[in-house]
């Protein structure tokens, strides 16, 4: 019995019916581009959010990009960010002409340790992107305090984070922008390609409407210069449809992480930890990360046995040789660098059975 990482064709099959009138009403109305289909998303993801405004894009990285855009983010500006994320988080910050200077992680949660930020802050910072990495939020005061003090903008890369929360408050709702993906492997994934930014400012929300289509308003006449950011409306229909579900997803893969939990408590040795889950969070497992010194022999094991598991991520991004320029050496960001090595995700997906929960688990055990 095979198990896969993520089945999103038993995703589909719950709701073939509602994704397919949706898909079609869009094809009827032979309107493709924003309209009204992506403003009623915008405003229902803003309202998960808890945030004031939503603008579509056309995907994660583009929010990023967008976003980075809004506050003029250019050459000579230094942007903080974590070395353990997917490439867009710093992809975006190099694009620009900007800096990126990483801050190693927090080794149990894999989210950028707040008490390294402080020194990584120069007269050239302008801002900060933290991950919420694999569906937990990373510890936000703190970070919002440095924000505060050092007139800095806060960006919550949230690509792996709706819903998720801290206290209360949600993902993409305490910085000044947060940036979504709705890539397919999302927890909330489209058709094909999305995004969104959150705000609850105004004018920056203006600015990132302009932005995503070429700075123009009205039509033909420029008034900054952005790209083609804009989300189509197939993919707002077929997310607001899935957006319903999504509470109930998010159950779903935090039961299967709490069985997991139990499950691995005994296991072998070396032992499979399971990751840490810090009180006060809603934790929404995007990802279910187990971390062991024996995980290249983990990931052998299961893979054998059909079961699907991946390594998020296997060089940390301060290492990628596109950055090689920056300078960073091996050993230069130790936490990140042994979670590359030790960590291992295994599917949580919200429709895995139990009996298939307790099969990768009892395949966690190391013989
Ligand atoms: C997926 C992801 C992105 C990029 O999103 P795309 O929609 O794939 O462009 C950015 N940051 C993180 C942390 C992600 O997981």
């Amino acid at each position: 019995m095979a198990i896969p990482l993520l089945d999103l064709k038993a995703q589909y099959a719950t709701l073939r019916e509602e994704l397919n009138a949706a898909l079609l009403r869009v094809v009827e109305s032979q309107h493709f581009i924003l309209g009204p289909e992506v403003e009623a998303f915008e405003q229902a993801v803003a309202t998960y959010v808890q945030c004031q405004y939503g603008i579509g894009v056309s995907s994660g990285s583009d929010a990023l990009l967008a976003a980075l855009m809004a506050i003029g983010i250019g050459p000579g500006d230094e942007v903080i960010t974590t070395p353990y994320s997917f490439f867009a988080t710093a992809g975006a910050i190099v694009r620009l002409g900007a800096k990126p200077v990483f801050v190693d992680i927090e080794p149990q949660t894999y989210n950028i340790d707040p008490h390294l930020i402080a020194a990584a802050i120069s007269p050239r910072t302008r801002a900060i992107i933290p991950v919420h990495l694999y569906g937990q939020m990373a510890v936000m005061e703190p970070i919002m305090a440095l924000a505060a003090q050092h007139n800095l903008i806060v960006i919550e890369d949230a690509a792996q984070a709706i819903g998720a929360e801290e206290q209360g408050r949600r993902a993409g709702s305490i910085g000044h922008m947060g940036c979504f993906s709705f890539f397919p492997s999302k927890n909330l994934g489209g058709f094909g390609d999305g995004g969104m930014v959150t705000t609850n400012d105004p004018e920056l929300a203006k600015k990132l409407r302009l932005l995503r289509s070429h700075g123009a308003e009205p039509k033909y006449y420029h008034q900054l210069i952005g790209g083609n950011f804009r989300l189509d409306a197939i993919q707002a229909a077929v997310l607001r449809v899935k957006l319903k579900y999504l509470d109930t997803w998010t159950t779903a893969r935090q039961r299967n992480a709490a069985r997991y939990r139990e499950l691995l408590a005994a296991a072998g040795n070396p032992p499979v930890a399971p990751p840490l889950e810090r009180p006060n969070v809603r934790h929404i497992y995007n990802q279910f990360v187990v971390r062991t010194p024996a995980r290249d022999a983990l990931m052998a094991q299961l893979k054998a046995q059909g079961i699907g598991c991946e390594v998020y991520y296997p060089l940390p991004l301060h290492l990628q040789a596109c950055f090689a320029t920056l300078g960073y050496q091996p050993g230069s960001l130790p936490e990140s660098e042994a979670a590359a090595q030790e960590t291992l995700a295994i599917p949580v997906y919200p429709e895995l059975a139990e009996e298939q929960v307790a099969v990768v688990a009892r395949y966690c055990h190391i013989r």
